[in-house]
């Protein structure tokens, strides 16, 4: 069966940008600014007033774009840090890679986004931060885990790779924290034609010393005052970002639309829809739904030439690379639950009311049948 409603399409959206992508690219060819270029400032200046913060750092993707904020903030050997067992295992693994260990906690049944009482039992004297993520577009609880924090005196770092442009009471994702990071893969909400990342810094002190890791850790050429990285954003893909940025929030509220057509076709059903967290207006990077007999529906779906999307099948202290952390299944019912009854439905700009149509009717007659 031919794809009649792809999971996203990067195709005809490229064919929009195509002429000013070409532009651009070809003045840093032939200005051969290849390394921390002209257009890398000015996307750090144009996304950072999106966000509305103080500033922010390009880097070469989201996981290091956490990495080097744990590291910034010295967090490393013997820190524990706090995160959802249901998030992408990238936001683990920059944990990992800064040296400290990742603790998991459970979710909000309704919203799936961390749950700030789960936060507070998992605190130990060994506990150096918290990692909020805003998962699938919504946003995470930021306010409740940033009090938390203050309290327990811990750092906040915002994972916002899948919250571009989504609000909590007006104030944009990644503009909570002291930092916050933002993944620009190709299939994020704001997506390079590569591998990109962004930290958001509403510290300044702190900046200064992501700009130093990202490049060998120096602060002027050979000067070295950190053990650093090479982890620039680059330019071409940076190009790229601001021909996108101007088109994000278009992009977003047509996101929104699908989403409304979707929750119009599905209300009262046996499908269970992810509730929007209350005062959050959300970017849907991901349209998340769960219903009993999982595969065999996405199967259908397939079949019927309806791409779906699994986010995730498996939550990360379940992971096989986490075995040595000691989880074990039921440590975390309402995450491991959702990974077996959720289901990502096709959510892209571009997506039209017929093909939400076309999903959410097959996708109801597959219930019926299954039922
Ligand atoms: C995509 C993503 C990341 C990782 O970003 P990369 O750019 O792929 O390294 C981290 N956390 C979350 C929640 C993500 O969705």
């Amino acid at each position: 069966m031919k794809t009649v409603v792809p999971f996203i399409d990067l195709k005809s959206q490229y064919e929009t940008l195509k002429s000013e992508i070409w532009d651009s690219w070809q003045k840093i060819l032939e200005n051969t600014d290849f390394i921390l270029g002209e257009e890398v400032k000015k996307f750090e200046e144009e996304f950072s007033e999106y966000l509305d913060i103080e500033r922010g750092i390009g880097v070469a993707s989201g996981t290091d774009a956490i990495h080097l904020a744990l590291r910034a903030m010295g967090i490393g050997e013997n820190a524990e840090v706090i995160l959802q067992a249901n998030t992408f295992i990238a936001t683990a693994f920059a944990v990992s890679q800064a040296g400290a260990v990742p603790v998991f906690v459970d979710v909000n049944p309704e919203t799936l986004q961390i749950e700030p009482d789960r936060v507070k039992e998992a605190i130990s004297p060994r506990t150096k931060a918290i990692i909020p993520v805003h998962l699938f577009g919504m946003t995470a609880p930021v306010q409740e885990i940033l009090n938390i924090a203050d309290h327990y005196g811990l750092s906040v770092i915002e994972d916002a790779c899948q919250s571009h442009g989504a609000e909590m009471n007006g104030k944009k994702a990644g503009s909570f924290a002291q930092l916050a990071a933002f993944s620009f893969y190709p299939g994020k909400n704001l997506g390079a034609y590569g591998d990109a990342g962004f930290v958001a810094v509403n510290d300044g002190e702190l900046g200064k010393r992501i700009e130093m890791l990202r490049n060998y850790g120096q602060a002027e050429k050979f000067n070295h005052l950190h053990k650093g990285f090479n982890s620039r954003l680059d330019t071409l893909q940076a190009a790229v970002l601001r021909i996108k940025l101007r088109r994000l929030e278009e992009w977003n509220v047509n996101r929104r639309k699908v989403a409304d057509y979707y929750r119009e076709r599905l209300k009262n059903t046996n499908v269970k829809l992810t509730k929007v967290p209350e005062n959050c207006t959300p970017v849907y990077h991901l349209y998340i739904v769960r219903v009993s007999s999982r595969d065999k529906i996405r199967e259908g779906l397939n079949a019927s030439g309806i791409q779906t999307g699994l986010h995730y099948p498996c939550p990360i202290h379940l992971q096989p690379c986490y075995s040595e952390l000691g989880y074990k299944k039921g440590d975390f019912p309402v995450a491991e639950e959702a990974a077996e009854q959720m289901i990502s439905l096709p959510v892209f700009p571009e997506m039209t009311e017929e093909q939400v149509d076309y999903t959410t009717s097959k996708l109801l007659e597959l219930i019926s049948e299954t039922a």
